[in-house]
């Protein structure tokens, strides 16, 4: 048996009930088949694989706050440190009911690699709880997050590991965690990322992976001759990925007609009007049917849909597998030229091997929404120096970075004789450097 599928076998056997960790870890390990291969022995000695998909440490805490009735809640809290063979562990929270150890697994496993493609100083982390935000009150959310703080604050450290937003962690639960981060520790240090302006954090973050996106989406475009003036574009999700995606895809002149949320989705033929979506997302935390009441050309939808739509390119930007077999089958009919992820491992297995084998463009997440925590560890840059870079300036090193990241994987694919599979360049790419370290560093 090769040393991959030995691998496989023992981590699924190990596993079992994790099945998203399932899935990304074999994602990793067959697209990076032909390095493994071709350094089977010394790989085995070592026992990479087997270090690179268990985790260094993980810690599963709980989490009790007090609601507005006065009656005492319980979640659990996750913090999952993977690899920091290249850097301090980073990598966002994600506040969500469906979070339990098996997505902080995936998501934290993605993130080594991830972090590696962006070329910056940073090892893979991932963390949050099953806290839904949605439907709580500013004071709940404050007790929740000084609650989940005061337990994960042993464990972090701007040197150590550095947590960042993710579904449903945005700009105000990173602020009440960083007031008890400092309250609890006494240390103002750049411990979280995206944290807002006045206390750390950077220009540009918020916008960083939406654009970043769309950078990428546009290189690769570049590349094959086109670019994203004139296209039309269908994007899932209306959370901070999607809104910023769909405004630099609207700079840039291509026409984004659909967004979602986790109940419907809406279709406007006209073009997404971004303000509006903004004030309804961010501002009044509300459903699209807000979206669509005050915008005559939109049409609301219950469930899932936004696949059914034409078009030339496809950004899915809410959560993991939500682009199935049967959407990609759909999107290829309609004649899609590229798809890029904005979310992580929004596509199935089985739908990303439908879109190659029918010539679409395809962008994993780890390459294509890697903006975010590049953006990140330019903040955590800018806190150790004390300074603030203007956004003009971290922007063009977003662009640069995704521009690089795109020719990497580009180079990584062709290097292996897989020209064009940019999941094979990207796996390949990240995995390099992290295994060139782990290496070097011995026995750990
Ligand atoms: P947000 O919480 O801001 O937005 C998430 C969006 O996806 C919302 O519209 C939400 O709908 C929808 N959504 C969430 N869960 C589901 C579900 N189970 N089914 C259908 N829709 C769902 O998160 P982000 O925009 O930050 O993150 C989106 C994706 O991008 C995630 O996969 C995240 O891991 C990834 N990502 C985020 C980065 C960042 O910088 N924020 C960086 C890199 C990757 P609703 O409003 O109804 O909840």
């Amino acid at each position: 048996m090769s040393y991959v599928d030995e691998v496989l076998a023992k981590v699924q056997a190990k596993n079992a009930a994790e099945p998203e960790f399932l899935q990304a870890v074999e994602e990793v390990l067959e697209s990076i088949r032909p390095v493994v291969d071709a350094n089977e022995e010394l790989y085995r000695k070592e026992a990479i694989l087997e270090r690179i998909t268990e985790p260094d440490r993980q810690f599963k805490f709980r989490v009790s706050w007090v609601d507005d009735q006065g009656q005492v809640q319980v979640n659990t809290g996750y913090r999952v440190q993977f690899n920091n063979a290249i850097g301090p562990y980073k990598g966002g929270l994600r506040l969500h009911p469906s979070v339990y150890l098996g997505i902080i697994k995936f998501l934290g496993f993605e993130q080594i690699f991830k972090n590696s493609l962006t070329g910056l100083p940073i090892g893979g982390g991932k963390g949050g709880s099953d806290f839904d935000p949605k439907g709580k009150s500013d004071r709940e959310v404050m007790a929740f997050c000084q609650s989940f703080m005061t337990e994960l604050s042993k464990y972090i450290g701007a040197d150590v590991d550095v947590p960042a937003g993710d579904i449903g962690t945005g700009a105000r639960e990173i602020g009440y965690m960083f007031g008890q981060y400092k309250r609890i520790t006494g240390l103002y240090e750049g411990v979280l990322t995206g944290k807002g302006l006045s206390y750390g954090g950077s220009l540009a973050r918020t916008e960083a992976t939406g654009y970043g996106l769309i950078y990428m989406t546009e290189e690769l475009l570049k590349s094959h001759g086109q670019d994203m003036a004139g296209k039309t574009c269908v994007v899932s999700g209306s959370g901070n990925v999607a809104i910023y995606a769909i405004q630099k895809a609207q700079q840039l002149g291509a026409k984004v007609v659909t967004c979602s949320d986790s109940t419907g989705w809406v279709y406007d033929p006209e073009g997404i009007d971004v303000a509006l979506l903004k004030e309804v997302k961010e501002v009044k935390r509300a459903r699209l049917t807000e979206y669509a009441a005050a915008r005559p050309s939109a049409q609301y939808h219950e469930g899932r849909g936004v696949w059914t739509i034409k078009c030339d390119v496809a950004l899915p930007c809410a959560t993991q597998n939500e682009l199935l077999l049967d959407d990609v089958k759909t999107l290829v009919a309609n004649g899609v030229t590229a798809v890029c992820e904005g979310a992580n491992m929004p596509t199935t297995l089985d739908a990303t091997k439908y879109l190659q084998e029918n010539g679409v463009l395809f962008i994993p997440g780890k390459a294509a929404n890697a903006g975010g925590v590049a953006t990140s560890a330019l903040e955590m840059s800018q806190n150790s120096e004390r300074l603030s870079w203007t956004f003009e300036e971290v922007d063009s090193k977003l662009q640069q970075i995704m521009v690089n990241i795109y020719h990497n994987i580009d180079d990584a694919a062709k290097r292996y004789g897989k020209e064009g599979d940019y999941v094979a360049g990207a796996n390949i790419a990240g995995f390099e450097k992290v295994v060139d370290a782990m290496l070097a560093q011995g026995v750990c």
